[in-house]
């Protein structure tokens, strides 16, 4: 897969799944804009893709604001002359059973996933609509297909996203550009690390494959979306859980 020339955006890149992405788009050949909240954090991964010798920037985005989002996807078509993809990958969790979710809790974790996602993709569908080409790469969870205790928020807000993944991979798909969605299982970063170590073992133990998935993973996924071996896809939804769900 080459993506020599591309030119891509990850969103929460500064760690984690999003950080092996934009790692991968890079190794791959793509010029990157590492997008996170925090900047000193995207900015030393943006450091490091360099390194590869690819151009690479980092970029301080809450995907949840609308002006920030604009000055993101404006300011990688001034440095780098173009956008081709974008994976919307920030993220956070605000656990707590239904009975004691707070509105605060259910909003913030809507606004980051479902608003930003949004927000993310119609601010790259315009520019994406007129070149009549791109790839959109979104990351839902398999939570948004069992559903996760503790998770009413989440889980709603990944299922939101495929729907809004199949809605807009419907409206660009004339445009030539495909709108694709990738669920995680259970993947070893910050994330999965703050779950209570008895509940990692047991979702562990449900993993056909023995094994807490990497972010690498994910990433190889996100990658064959992001390239010309997906041309023919689009709404699509790729689960990557070491087969815990089928
Ligand atoms: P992570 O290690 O916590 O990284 C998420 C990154 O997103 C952080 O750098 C975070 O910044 C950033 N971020 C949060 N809110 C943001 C915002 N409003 N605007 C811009 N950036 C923001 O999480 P991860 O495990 O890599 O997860 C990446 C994605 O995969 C998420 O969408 C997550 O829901 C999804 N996923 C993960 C798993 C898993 O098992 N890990 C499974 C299924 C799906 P701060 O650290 O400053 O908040």
């Amino acid at each position: 897969m080459d993506l020599t020339g591309k030119i891509a955006i990850v969103t929460g890149a500064a760690k984690g799944i999003g950080r092996e992405i934009a790692f991968l788009l890079a190794k791959h050949g793509a010029d990157v804009t590492v997008a996170d909240l925090d900047q000193e954090g995207a900015d030393a991964v943006a450091e490091e893709i360099r390194s590869l010798g690819r151009r690479s920037r980092g970029v301080q985005v809450n995907v949840a604001n609308r002006p920030e989002v604009t000055a993101m996807v404006r300011d990688t078509i001034e440095h780098f002359g173009d956008l081709d993809i974008l994976v919307n990958n920030a993220g956070i969790t605000r656990d707590a059973m239904l009975h004691k979710m707070t509105e605060e809790q259910f909003d913030e974790v809507i606004a980051v996933h479902m608003k930003g996602t949004f927000l993310c993709m119609q601010a790259a569908a315009i520019h994406m609509r007129e070149k009549r080409k791109g790839k959109i790469v979104n990351i839902s969870s398999i939570a948004g297909k069992v559903g996760n205790i503790g998770q009413v928020n989440y889980s709603g807000a990944k299922a939101g996203i495929v729907g809004m993944t199949k809605a807009a991979a419907k409206e660009l798909a004339k445009y030539g550009v495909c709108v694709n969605a990738v669920q995680p299982g259970f993947i070893d970063t910050d994330m999965t690390r703050a779950v209570p170590e008895k509940v990692r073992q047991i979702k562990i133990a449900e993993i056909p494959m023995e094994r807490i998935g990497v972010p690498l993973d994910i990433a190889k996924a996100v990658v064959f979306l992001s390239s010309d071996y997906s041309d023919y896809m689009t709404g699509t939804v790729l689960e990557v859980t070491g087969g815990r769900y089928m």
